[in-house]
């Protein structure tokens, strides 16, 4: 499972040791120092996961959480802060800024891998998946991976998502909030404009491939894939 995981820490031993350790367990991590950085990966490309130190210099790990918590843009990307041994109010903070978890410092790297692979196959399933075809496009939820013809298709972890839905449900109509509903689930409270900014991104990576004709509009209504209307 070659899930991306961003890791924010400025302790540059504990950022080496975080990274190594989720290298050998089979992830791809990008760094951070500070939550300058992190926006910076995040908005160039975004991660399926971030391991959020709590105590970081400028912006702390928590507000860092919160921006992204309410950010259409990012509120989905699951977020694991790490919090310091007896700081039991960082716990209770690291959750109410919106975190899917937290973890206590120092941890096993057992405890760390384990804890992410229960957030990866909650919020990700797809990963476990089949790849799926559609005209040239192929989608291979195991490596994450698009294709169309042989050539990689950018996506974020969302539009990945999107287009596994749609890929394995074509030529149905889907509304806005089935689509909250079945791509984000249903017991996460995420505006339906949110779709519309995934679509778009969705859109603009099939683009240079000539696939973006595949995800349609259909107005009043929603959003319909379908490869026999490909433009
Ligand atoms: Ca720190």
């Amino acid at each position: 499972m070659a899930a991306k995981i961003l890791i924010v820490e400025d302790e540059p031993a504990v950022l080496e040791m975080i990274s190594f350790v989720l290298e050998q367990a089979g992830f791809e991590t990008e760094r951070a120092a500070n939550s300058e950085e992190a926006r910076r990966q995040l908005s160039s490309s975004p991660p399926d996961l971030i391991l959020m130190d709590w105590m970081l210099p400028g912006m702390s790990g928590i507000e860092l959480t919160r921006v992204l918590k309410s950010d259409p843009v990012t509120s989905d990307i699951p977020i694991i802060v790490l919090t310091a041994r007896g700081e039991e109010d960082d716990k209770v903070r690291g959750l109410g800024s919106g975190a899917e978890d937290y973890v206590l410092k120092p941890f096993s790297p057992r405890e760390l891998i384990a804890r992410i692979k229960v957030i990866l196959r909650r919020i990700t399933p797809h990963v476990f998946e089949e790849v799926v075809e559609a005209d040239g496009l192929h989608l291979d939820p195991s490596s994450r991976r698009a294709h169309v013809n042989g050539k990689e298709v950018d996506l974020g972890p969302t539009e990945f998502r999107l287009l596994h839905f749609f890929l394995t449900h074509r030529d149905k109509v889907y509304s806005r909030s089935k689509l909250l509903d079945k791509v984000w689930g249903t017991n996460v409270f995420i505006e339906e404009r949110t779709v519309d900014v995934h679509i778009r991104r969705l859109r603009k990576a099939l683009e240079p491939h000539n696939a973006d004709g595949m995800v349609q509009t259909v107005r009043g209504a929603g959003y319909r894939f379908s490869e026999r209307l490909r433009a």
